[in-house]
């Protein structure tokens, strides 16, 4: 171990005592069950806590990566060399205004607000990973998204603790400042959200059913990331593919899933990387998948895209740990 790596593992040790863990595979830590170790890996369940190990990191300048779930992710197969901190900080209190730790899973966010009698949060239902997940991409589902609902948000940015207005996250399409600094020093602890609508606790469940079925009968049940890319909004396109929905052209709005399975991707596989038959746009591990086979398998699927509709899709996905040499 050089010195630096030595200096770290004494910083950490000291800590974090035994809830410190070594070369972790991170495999178990994500829904694609894929990706290497991590070099240490500490689980935060108390945010005062984690906000205090953030802070010796940003002193001691230990790289470290944040992670939820690890539902939207591709961890490399290399690993991350530095500190991955899982977030298990799941207090929430439920209101008007709803305040909710990062780690909270939105699942539940979803469940104990249902049962409090708060509407507006019924398209959550079926989305794995935390609330700090769902903030970092925006997420939603169903013409639902998190962004709109947000009143404040905890954060650890720029080596201290601040609470910053919904402005600052520059919420956008599956987008926020967040995954543009991905892998960033910026992690999100804690935020109140905004919930007006209030109703029968079972009708409020009811209506999420419905979208959860809806979910199911499209959704793979293989190990995957959701989504891999994100839609294409580009009107002129949608206006000229012949089986898109009337809504769809005119919103311009088209499913990357839809591309994909026009380019006869469906069940294309690197590996144990597969494009699924049951939906396009997931790329699945069908069994013994490495990282790398999902990201070359990703990389097919742009190009077979790009090749036939002249367009480059984004990434949904983000990619973590070293993926040198990868574009
Ligand atoms: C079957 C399936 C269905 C899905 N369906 C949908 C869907 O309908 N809509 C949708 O939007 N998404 C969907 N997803 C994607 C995914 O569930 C969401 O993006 C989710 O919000 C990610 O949360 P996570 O905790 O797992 O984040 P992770 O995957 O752990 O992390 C994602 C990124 O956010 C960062 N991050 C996580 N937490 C924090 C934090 N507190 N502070 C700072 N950075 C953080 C990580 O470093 C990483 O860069 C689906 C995924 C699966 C597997």
């Amino acid at each position: 171990m050089d010195m630096e790596s030595q200096n770290t593992e004494r910083t950490l040790s000291e800590a974090l005592g035994d809830s410190l863990r070594h070369w972790e595979p991170m495999a178990r830590h994500t829904t694609l069950k894929v990706g290497g170790p991590a070099r240490w890996f500490w689980a935060a369940s108390n945010v005062e806590t984690l906000a205090q190990v953030l802070g010796l990191c940003t002193k001691h300048e230990i790289p470290y990566l944040f992670i939820g779930h690890g539902s939207n992710l591709l961890m490399s197969d290399a690993g991350y060399d530095g500190l991955v901190i899982q977030n298990r900080c799941k207090g929430c209190i439920v209101g008007e205004e709803t305040q909710a730790e990062s780690g909270v899973s939105f699942g539940s966010l979803f469940l104990q607000t249902a049962r409090a009698g708060f509407g507006g949060l019924e398209w959550a239902i079926g989305i794995p990973g935390t609330v700090g997940g769902a903030l970092v991409s925006n997420a939603g589902a169903y013409r639902g998204n998190i962004g709109p609902l947000v009143k404040s948000v905890r954060v650890f940015a720029d080596g201290r603790d601040q609470t910053v207005e919904p402005e600052w996250m520059e919420f956008s399409y599956r987008d926020s400042r967040l995954r543009r600094s991905a892998t960033g020093n910026t992690v999100l602890l804690s935020c109140v959200l905004q919930l007006t609508e209030r109703g029968d606790p079972e009708e409020i469940v009811a209506r999420a059913k419905l979208y959860q079925a809806q979910r199911r009968a499209k959704q793979p049940l293989a190990p995957s990331a959701g989504s891999f890319f994100k839609n294409v909004i580009n009107k002129p396109l949608a206006e000229s593919l012949p089986n898109l929905t009337p809504g769809m052209k005119a919103s311009g709005v088209i499913p990357a899933g839809f591309l994909s399975e026009a380019c006869g991707l469906k069940s294309l596989r690197v590996g144990g990387a597969e494009v699924s038959e049951k939906h396009a746009n997931f790329l699945v591990n069908a069994g013994g998948a490495t990282a790398s086979d999902l990201r070359t398998l990703a990389c097919r699927v742009r190009e077979g895209v790009q090749e036939r509709f002249g367009v480059t899709l984004e990434e949904e996905v983000l990619y973590v740990g070293d993926w040198t040499g990868w574009s």
